[in-house]
């Protein structure tokens, strides 16, 4: 690249670029081909201070005898190698080349909702509503070594340990489902305890037939005893906790294989991560999840295998889209809502409950939840994440950092 002392230039940054200045640090990333530049020179990172001015519409211009100087010239050179804007010679291009630069600016945003004294939160709030976990009882009969834990950090089956057990009557049940009939909701998770104990089990087929979206029965694969409460409306989501009864397993596998139906391994070391393997390869498993479960004395297996780092932050490709979804809402708990065999109503299960759906319609729930945020908009902006180059590439904060009671799932700080 030749730059002339002598001349002028326009120097621009593209809009399909995201730039995230934090003091000394300043990080650009091209949403397009996922390139990355580190940027710490002072000099450099007022430069894009200035870029990212209001008034200088992405674009500014730059004496080439300032350009022509190292460290500068290697900065604009890789800056426009890796297509994070150009260079342009106002003696050539006397007009300025103004950039849309993408602003975040929802028109529903909720903040402003509460502002504007004359509006309130919309009836269409129901189309926020995208997946609907209803947990119809509390017993259970088996004993798996951390039930009380696994439901606080990935979707699974939770008991109660006192005698009295609830279940969420049908009445209620039919209920709910009159009050998303006309809504988006994607995905329905029916869970328990033993879900298959539910006294209105056999109902559920029928009830749900006219439902649009597909619905999931959790169970634990110890539950799956016989092929008599197995439909083919449904599909099965099969909790595996460990140790694995492996005859037991096996039946729910014969059960099961011909059915729509999807592998949940629960894991809390790399040895059940080896017979999650061993699992696998064996019966030729496609569709599963693996779910690490934090117990404490496996913190150095998480520090290793879940924790994130800039290298695993940056290897993944995301759009503009992506990153302003990161600044406004939570992407793991947006649009869930959870109802328990008590009929309380929680965002997420380890925030406190919203209302109880016996005395609270749907909508007011969701309301509630736009405005209350004890999930749904739950973003890193918190330190340490708060002072981070990558905060809104990192996904958004999960139910780890609140077990981990952290507000950061890395070794960063
Ligand atoms: S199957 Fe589920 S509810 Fe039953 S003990 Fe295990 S984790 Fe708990
Ligand atoms: S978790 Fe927070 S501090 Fe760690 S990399 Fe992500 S944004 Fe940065």
């Amino acid at each position: 690249m030749i730059i002339k002392k002598d001349k002028k230039y326009w120097l621009y940054i593209a809009p399909h670029v995201y730039c995230n200045i934090k003091d000394s640090n300043a990080l650009l990333y091209n949403t397009v081909n996922g390139d990355n530049m580190i940027v710490t020179n002072p000099d450099f990172i007022d430069i894009l201070k200035a870029l990212h001015e209001k008034k200088n519409l992405g674009a500014i211009c730059i004496d080439g005898v300032k350009l022509a100087q190292s460290p500068c010239y290697e900065f604009i050179v890789e800056f426009c190698e890796k297509k994070m804007g150009n260079i342009n010679d106002v003696s050539e291009e006397p007009e300025k080349p103004v950039q849309m630069m993408p602003i975040l600016n929802l028109q529903r945003d909720v903040n402003r909702f509460q502002d504007d004294m004359g509006r309130e939160v919309g009836e269409d709030v129901l189309q926020y509503l995208l997946e609907l976990n209803l947990y119809l009882n509390d017993s259970c009969e088996l004993n798996c070594i951390h039930c009380d834990t696994y439901s606080k950090q990935a979707s699974c089956c939770i008991k109660k340990s006192s005698k009295q057990n609830n279940i969420l009557q049908i009445s209620v049940l039919k209920n709910i489902l009159l009050q998303i009939k006309y809504g988006v909701v994607g995905k329905l998770n029916l869970i328990g305890g033993n879900v298959l104990k539910y006294p209105y089990y056999n109902e559920l087929s029928t009830l749900f037939s006219d439902f649009s979206s597909r619905v999931h029965i959790w169970n634990h694969y110890a539950n799956f005893t016989n092929s008599i409460n197995i439909f083919s409306d449904f599909k099965y989501d099969i909790i595996t906790t460990f140790p694995i009864n492996n005859s037991v397993w096996d039946n729910c596998y014969k059960l099961l294989r011909n059915y729509n139906h999807c592998y949940h391994f629960y894991i809390t070391g790399i040895n059940d991560y080896t017979l999650v393997d061993d699992l696998i390869e064996k019966f030729f498993i496609n569709n599963y999840v693996i779910h690490p479960v934090y117990i404490k004395t496996n913190h150095d297996f998480f520090v290793k295998n879940v924790f994130t780092d800039p290298k695993d932050i940056l290897q993944e490709t995301f759009s503009m889209r992506n990153i302003f979804a990161h600044q406004k809402l939570n992407t793991n708990f947006f649009g869930s809502l959870t109802i328990i065999s008590s009929g309380d109503v929680y965002a997420n299960i380890n925030r406190p409950a919203l209302g109880n759906i016996v005395n609270n319609s749907i909508l007011e729930l969701i309301k509630s939840e736009l405005i209350i945020n004890t999930a749904w908009r739950k973003i890193r902006d918190v330190e340490p994440c708060s002072n981070c180059i990558y905060q809104y590439l990192c996904p958004s904060p999960s139910n780890y950092e609140i077990i981990l009671d952290k507000s950061n799932l890395c070794c960063i700080r």
